[in-house]
């Protein structure tokens, strides 16, 4: 692919939180004065902080997707897979739908690939269960949980109904504490419409190898989610681990043994594994290492012209002090990516470069309809926040940082609909099967002699 020789060409990896918001501070702050490409194997942004509500059919899938090509007008943008780095002859190669491999060269590099969901090698593990990082993984999982709740109630046999309503969550960190407290929530909400189900007929389980759930908030307010989870009967087996789950019966380190109808992996992740196809160094958990202003280390120093950040970076986090690291979250991806567009824009000046430096605001999370926990840091002090505050911080920060004014406004109609009719209680497992009614018809149709 060729680009325009009298201007840079800045090519973007990943159009996640980092790759979206560079190039959108590029094409405002360079114009026409520089090409900005942008790579993405899906053509939009997926807000992941608002998964757990898509899974909990609080929000409508969509509206947690911002479409590159609408956002992004100043840039190219290419729906492809990226496939292998070669920095040494400044190309990228890029696989697209069609499977075509096309190569990509630039002057400036920016990578944010983001980073995949770190499984281990336990059996049954790949077969049956489903990650949490993905819109349509979000959308399976409310999906199979609504469909097994009517399906539960209309069988007969006992043991279908008990691993039709058994679902069990491995992780109990940021997204699986979040994603299991919010489905819990979805499934009260709609037992109401289930005469012939009790909430005692539903069980929640949640795997998590630590002693501790949502390390994020900090150790008083994981043990308040922790017994607010209980509570709600939502069953958190900690120091545990998931040892096998071939054919949904899921084997757990304290003995126990249960068939499971949904297994959602939430335990981590790690960087994306492209990254290991690139001559580019990798430290030893497999991410880029950045200097404080987001260029990519090299052997002897910054290598030229490469910059990265978020999930796939380790990044130095000179707020917390010497020796420490960004975390992998969007509050620092999106963060990074202006600090980083910025000292592109600097180096294409001339001009020296600036250190990234972001003071943690705190952390929320969401654990089902006016529940939550958050911690605030203001002006030096901590904040904690339980129940409805949090649930409102939480709301009103995602809505602030969830890209463009019509997903917002979408966002905050689909719960105010909620708030007054109910939220929606059908999942539509049919609709990864499009075909099937069509085909049975087709089927009855008497053959031509
Ligand atoms: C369920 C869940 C809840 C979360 N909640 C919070 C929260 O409450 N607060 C918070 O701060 N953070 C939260 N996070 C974390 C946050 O979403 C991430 O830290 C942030 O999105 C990282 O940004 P990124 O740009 O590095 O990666 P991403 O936003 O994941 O972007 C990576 C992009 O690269 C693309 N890509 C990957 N591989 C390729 C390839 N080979 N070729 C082309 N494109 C590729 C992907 O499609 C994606 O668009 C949550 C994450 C999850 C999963």
């Amino acid at each position: 692919m060729n680009t325009n020789a009298s201007k840079p060409h800045v090519l973007i990896l990943g159009g996640g939180t980092v790759g979206m918001n560079v190039a959108s501070e590029l094409t405002k702050k360079l114009g026409s004065n520089a090409a900005v490409t942008v790579v993405d194997s899906r053509p939009y942004l997926t807000y992941q902080p608002f998964l757990p509500e898509v899974g909990a059919g609080a929000i409508d899938p969509r509206n947690v997707l911002a479409p590159l090509r609408k956002v992004l007008k100043g840039a190219k943008v290419v729906t492809g897979t990226v496939d292998r780095i070669d920095h040494k002859d400044r190309s990228v190669q890029v696989k697209t739908d069609d499977d075509v491999a096309v190569s990509i060269n630039y002057d400036y590099l920016v990578i944010g690939l983001g980073a995949v969901p770190r499984t281990l090698p336990i059996p049954g593990l790949a077969e049956n269960a489903i990650g949490f990082k993905q819109v349509e993984e979000a959308i399976a999982v409310r999906d199979r949980i609504l469909a097994n709740l009517a399906e539960a109630a209309s069988t007969k046999d006992a043991e279908t109904r008990k691993r039709l309503l058994t679902f069990t969550f491995v992780g109990g960190g940021f997204a699986g504490g979040e994603a299991v407290a919010e489905a819990q929530d979805m499934v009260r909400a709609a037992l109401r419409y289930y005469p012939d189900l009790h909430p005692s007929d539903v069980r929640f389980v949640v795997v998590e190898a630590m002693g501790r759930i949502l390390p994020e908030v900090g150790d008083d307010l994981g043990k308040f989610a922790l017994k607010d989870m209980r509570e709600r009967g939502i069953e958190v087996k900690l120091e545990t681990f998931l040892n096998s789950c071939e054919d949904g019966i899921v084997k757990t380190s304290d003995g126990d043994e249960f068939a499971s109808d949904l297994i959602v992996w939430t335990a981590g992740i790690k960087p994306n594994p492209v990254l290991a196809n690139s001559d580019l160094p990798l430290n030893q958990t497999g991410r880029l290492d950045c200097m404080a202003d987001l260029r990519v280390k090299g052997e002897n120093g910054p290598l030229e012209n490469v910059f990265a950040a978020g999930d796939c970076t380790t990044v130095p986090d000179l707020a917390s002090g010497e020796g420490k690291v960004c975390p992998p979250n969007a509050q620092h991806a999106q963060r990074q990516a202006v600090r980083l567009a910025d000292n592109i824009v600097r180096d294409i000046d001339g001009r020296p470069l600036v250190d990234y430096f972001h003071k943690n605001l705190g952390t929320v999370a969401t654990l089902g309809m006016y529940k939550g926990v958050g911690q605030l840091f203001i002006g030096g002090k901590t904040i904690e926040l339980k129940g409805l505050p949090a649930w409102a911080a939480a709301r009103a920060y995602h809505v602030y940082a969830m890209p463009t004014f019509a997903r917002k406004a979408a966002v905050i109609a689909g719960w105010a609909t909620n708030a007054i009719g109910n939220r929606d209680i059908l999942g539509i497992p049919e609709s990864t099967d499009p075909r099937r009614a069509f085909e049975l018809a087709a089927a009855s149709t008497p053959k031509k002699k």
